[in-house]
C-alpha cells in the first residue's frame, strides 16, 4: 500500500454499529432514490451521521424483512424518515414494519426532482439544516 493510501485510510471514521446505539440515537432512514433528490437525501443522512446528530441505517434491510434491522427501528430514540419524493418509500417501509416515525420529510417539496445523479452541496447543507431544526436533532 502506498503512503498516500494509508493516509486516506487513517481519515476513515468508524461508526458504532446501529444495534449498539439505537436506544440512545436518532436513527436515519433514507430512501436513496435514483435521482438528484435521492443523492441529496443520502448525503444528508451521511452528514447528520458524521456530525453525530443521528445514525444512518439500512432501510432496505427492513423492507427485506430483516428482524435485527426492524428491531433497531423499534428501539430507536427517534426514527427520521428521509423521503425524496411524494411516494414516501422510506416512511412506507417503516409503517409496514409498524415502526413509529418521529419525523419525516419529502425533499421534492423543497427541491425539484430531476433525473440526474448530480447535485449541489449547498442543497445538502440546506436540507440537513431543515431536518436538524424540524426534527430537533
Ligand atoms: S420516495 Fe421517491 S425517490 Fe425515494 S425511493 Fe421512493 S420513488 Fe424513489
Amino acid at each position: 500500500m502506498t503512503e498516500d493510501k494509508s493516509r486516506e485510510r487513517s481519515k476513515i471514521k468508524i461508526l458504532q454499529p446501529c444495534h449498539k446505539v439505537a436506544d440512545t440515537t436518532n436513527m436515519i432512514w433514507v430512501c436513496d432514490g435514483a435521482a438528484n433528490v435521492g443523492q441529496i437525501g443520502h448525503n444528508v443522512g451521511v452528514m447528520l451521521t458524521n456530525d453525530e446528530r443521528g445514525r444512518i441505517c439500512c432501510i432496505t434491510a427492513i423492507a427485506a424483512g430483516s428482524k435485527p434491522h426492524t428491531d433497531i427501528a423499534l428501539r430507536a430514540k427517534k426514527n427520521i424518515a428521509i423521503n425524496d419524493c411524494a411516494n414516501r418509500c422510506a416512511s412506507k417501509v417503516l409503517e409496514k414494519a409498524v415502526v413509529k416515525i418521529g419525523y419525516e420529510i419529502e425533499l421534492s417539496k423543497y427541491l425539484q426532482k430531476i433525473p440526474t445523479l448530480d447535485f449541489y452541496e449547498a442543497d445538502v447543507n440546506h436540507i440537513a439544516e431543515v431536518v436538524s431544526r424540524e426534527a430537533k436533532l
